[in-house]
C-alpha cells in the first residue's frame, strides 16, 4: 500500500486516495470501469481528471471534491461550496439554547431544598444532547455516513493500540 502523506501527486485512475466520505477507506477504480469506489463504505466515485475532481456517483445532488495534490478540499454540494458558515450554524444550534438554559439556571438557581432541583441541569443536559442529536442525523443522513462501521472501526483501533 502506498503512503498517502508522500508528495502531492495529481488525480488519476491507477493510484488510490483516501476516501472523502467514510475517511477510513481507500477509493480506487474498479476494475473495467472509469468509476472509482472505497472499499470500506463502499460509495462509488466518478474523477474527472481535467478538473482533478471527484464527484459522489450515487448521491443526488451530488456532492464534489477538488483533489490539491494531497487531500480532498472544497467539498460542494452540486454548485454550493459547504464552507464554515455551515459548521458555524450547527455549533451555534447545539450551544445556544443550552447556554440559554444555563444563564437562567444560573440567575435564578433552582432552591436545593426543592425536590426538582436537579431539574434545569437535567434539561441543559437533555437540550444539549437533543440538539447535538439533531445535528449528528443530519450530518449522517447528508452525507449518508457509514456511522456504525466508523465508529466500530475506531473502537478497534483503541482496542488493539491498549492490548
Ligand atoms: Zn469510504
Amino acid at each position: 500500500m502506498q503512503d498517502l502523506n508522500k508528495s502531492a501527486r495529481y488525480l488519476n485512475l491507477q493510484e488510490v486516495y483516501p476516501c472523502p466520505i467514510c475517511q477510513v477507506g481507500e477509493i480506487a477504480t474498479m476494475p473495467l470501469m472509469e468509476a472509482m469506489a472505497c472499499q470500506f463504505c463502499h460509495h462509488i466515485f466518478t474523477a474527472n481528471l481535467e478538473k482533478q475532481q471527484l464527484q459522489m456517483a450515487d448521491r443526488q445532488p451530488p456532492l464534489t471534491w477538488r483533489w490539491d495534490g494531497k487531500s480532498w478540499s472544497q467539498r460542494r454540494l452540486k454548485d454550493v461550496e459547504i464552507g464554515w458558515g455551515y459548521t458555524l450554524g450547527a455549533i451555534a444550534f447545539v450551544i445556544l439554547p443550552t447556554t440559554l438554559i444555563g444563564i437562567t439556571v444560573y440567575a435564578r438557581p433552582p432552591l436545593l431544598s426543592s425536590p426538582l432541583s436537579w431539574f434545569p441541569v437535567f434539561w441543559m443536559g437533555l437540550t444539549f444532547c437533543l440538539h447535538l442529536g439533531i445535528i449528528a442525523q443530519l450530518v449522517i443522513e447528508f452525507l449518508d455516513f457509514p456511522f456504525w462501521a466508523y465508529l466500530n472501526r475506531k473502537l478497534q483501533s483503541i482496542w488493539q493500540r491498549s492490548g
